[in-house]
């Protein structure tokens, strides 16, 4: 192995200090950075690891006004928030800092001076729209209009929340201010720019020809794209009174782009931590010798891969050495939203187990457990209550912590509570296998955390559990037990397993503990030993707990989940889903669509509704929205297209009941004939929903 850097600075994403935090956020930028940190630390590197809250941008005072507060109150209000609840699931930062610090502000501020004083940035004079009635330019997301994707009207000036397309204000179809509802204007204005193009080369070189082994494909593919897109200049100041003020005189009433500051926060925490601790700063990010890693969600590459780096190579910073992005990670079958409150908040997650009476720091470790056993690493995954239960009750109950106090158990009744001795003369080829495993376990992990697959490394774990009760299970110590009046000589056989075996739990508390802090200390604990022990390079070594020592009695690692927690928490993520509506949207929007001319009772009675049952359902080629449904009328069987394979997977629609206008002119689309339509209601977040009767009746009955 290489030699180790002098030095590491890990980073996880600034949270966004508008709201709390879900289980997404979790698993993508801070589970995996405390294993890595963890890790680093049990090997005594030179380690910092910073976080600290996003706290400005437009969405500030838009939740501001959303909880009708002001905006410091916001950040005050979820910047604590986040503090705690990081820190109730044990994400061990050396700091969580914050933006709106003085500190950063100067740090800022400095480097947009550093940058600007050398020419590095550039102004433009541009068109912006413009509120008259509320004399303010509007941030990108003050405007919302049609999407030019997908004809949503759910689409932002920086965002379409249908489709998911990032949009510029200028690309909306009938653009309104959210603020007075009326048409904004177009007015001239100043920005200060970042000409990315002028670093096309350097990004490709160092993108996409010395980071293209080492960075994961997801993270290079997508800068790749975002090169070949052709790069943009990008503005780094905005017309906003919330922010980090532009330190030039003609720039009065402008703040910095918060994609701009947010990321100079990592140095700005880097240099707090330095005074409150009484390091120097510097080394960590002017110094070579440090490996920066900047642990993000995927939609955050593009400023941490492209963005960040061109500015702190122009300000002389060191670069990062690696960005693991993680993708998505999706709930219950649906992307996790908090405008559609389909989700699971850290905080959430705190009340219900952690803070519980049977819950603890057991349940940290489970969720720890679970969401790097799914982490997103390569491809968006999907957390399950089923799963969460399956992962903690068939994996960490009954591989590892069975394991573990099987072990216990038997040393404490054939082994008078003693590490008992190891007789060389009667080891076996399986103790053999057992040394060989642990060591290989030790080198088959640290690969993989050195390369960041948290996921990989976490089964390893496992396995080597795994691995130690198929151990105990072919020597049967408790057989052996039952010959030892004729056969006392035994004793040994039975001391040599029940070694290996203790000698291989303090390997585990070694192994598991960047992974599940909690449980590796209880471990310790149990075992009667310091720390100490828990140093990386200890490992591998089948001398960790002495001979002779006693041990205390053992204690259940983990609880098992029950199906009723599980039923609990499905039922409160539907019914919080659900009741959305009861969250104020942040913009004025009209409460219903509007409705109809007028009809007449013969107008109505023109169409024949009856209802149905989806026989089957399947994707339609080469159409994103079409499912193709099998609809069982009764008096026979049609072919319909329905414009919802968005919203629904096909194995979910069938068996549903349904309406169907079943006299609707039969309609040809992609090739195949649509012979109906079925009636779906939209809900205000753009959900759909199946009409139904209210309970089961037969296909072709009449709705009238
Ligand atoms: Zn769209």
């Amino acid at each position: 192995m290489a030699t180790a850097p002098k030095r590491y600075l890990v980073t996880s994403a600034l949270p966004y200090a508008n709201g709390l935090k879900h289980i997404g956020h979790l698993a993508g930028a801070y589970i995996p950075a405390d294993i890595y940190v963890r890790y680093l630390r049990a090997q005594k590197r030179d380690v910092v690891f910073v976080c600290g809250s996003d706290e400005h941008g437009t969405a500030i005072p838009i939740q501001a006004m959303k909880e009708g507060t002001t905006p410091q109150a916001i950040i005050d209000k979820y910047h604590q928030a986040m503090k705690e609840d990081f820190n109730d699931l044990h994400i061990s930062f050396d700091i969580y800092h914050r933006t709106s610090d003085p500190l950063h502000h100067e740090t800022s501020r400095e480097f947009f001076t550093y940058l600007n004083d050398r020419g590095e940035l550039e102004t433009k004079e541009t068109e912006q729209f413009y509120d008259e009635s509320s004399q303010t330019f509007l941030a990108d997301r003050y405007i919302k209009g049609t999407c030019p994707h997908c004809k949503s009207d759910r689409a932002f000036g920086d965002q379409c929340e249908t489709c998911g397309t990032a949009l510029s204000p200028d690309e909306l179809i009938n653009p309104v201010s959210t603020i007075s509802g009326s048409a904004p204007i177009k007015k001239k204005t100043t920005h200060w720019y970042l000409p990315l193009a002028k670093h096309e080369a350097f990004l490709r070189d160092w993108i996409l020809e010395e980071h293209k082994q080492d960075w994961r494909p997801t993270v290079v593919g997508q800068c790749k794209s975002w090169i070949e897109g052709g790069l943009q200049s990008r503005a780094v100041t905005r017309d906003l009174d919330w922010g980090v003020k532009v330190p030039l005189q003609e720039a009065d009433g402008k703040v910095l782009y918060v994609w701009f500051d947010a990321p100079i926060g990592y140095i700005s925490a880097t240099r707090q931590w330095a005074k409150d601790t009484g390091n120097d700063w510097k080394p960590y990010w002017y110094d070579t010798d440090t490996q920066l890693v900047h642990f993000i969600g995927k939609d955050n590459i593009v400023f941490h891969c492209i963005i960040f780096p061109v500015m702190l190579k122009l300000h002389g910073n060191v670069l990062p050495v690696n960005v693991p992005a993680n993708e998505f990670l999706n709930l219950e079958g649906d992307k996790m939203s908090t405008s559609r409150n389909w989700k699971l908040d850290m905080r959430d997650f705190i009340t219900d187990f952690v803070k519980k009476e049977n819950g603890g720091d057991q349940c940290v470790d489970m969720l720890r457990y679970y969401l790097t056993q799914i982490a997103p690493e390569s491809k968006d995954s999907e957390f399950t209550w089923k799963g969460f239960q399956d992962a903690v009750n068939n994996e960490l109950v009954s591989i590892f912590g069975n394991y573990v106090n099987r072990t216990f158990v038997l040393m404490h009744k054939l082994c008078q509570g003693k590490v008992p001795k190891f007789h060389a003369a009667k080891s076996d080829a399986l103790d053999a296998q057992l040394e060989k495993d642990i060591q290989a376990t030790r080198e088959k992990i640290s690969a993989c955390l050195e390369q960041y697959s948290f996921r990989e490394g976490l089964f390893e774990v496992i396995d080597l559990a795994r691995k130690g009760n198929k151990y105990m299970q072919e020597k049967e110590p408790w057989i052996v037990a039952k010959s030892l009046t004729e056969h006392p000589e035994k004793q040994e056989l039975i001391d040599n397993c029940l070694h290996h075996c203790l000698q291989l739990t303090a390997n585990l508390a070694i192994l598991i503990q960047p992974f599940l802090p909690s449980t590796s200390r209880k471990m310790c604990h149990m075992m009667k030993v310091v720390d100490k022990m828990l140093d990386w390079e200890n490992a591998g070594s089948m001398k960790l707990l002495s001979v002779g020592y006693s041990l205390r009695e053992p204690q259940l690692l983990f609880r098992k989940i029950e199906d009723v927690e599980i039923a609990d928490q499905i039922t409160k993520l539907k019914h919080a889903s659900m009741n959305d509506a009861s969250t104020p949207q942040p913009t004025a929007e009209p409460a219903h669509a509007p409705l109809k001319p007028e009809i007449v009772i013969d107008d109505f009675s023109k169409i024949d509704l009856r209802t149905g049952i989806v026989l089957s359902a399947q994707k339609v080629p080469k159409a994103d929205k079409l499912l193709q449904l099998e609809v069982d009328l009764g008096f026979e069987k049609r072919t319909i297209l329905s414009g919802i394979a968005l919203h629904f997977q096909p194995e979910e629609v069938v068996g549903k009941q349904v309406v169907v206008v079943a006299n609707l002119a039969p309609r040809k689309m992609r090739g195949i004939d649509s012979q109906g339509m079925i009636l779906m209601a939209e809900d205000a977040s753009g959900k759909l929903h199946f009409v139904q009767p209210s309970s089961p009746i037969n296909g072709g009955s009449t709705v009238s």
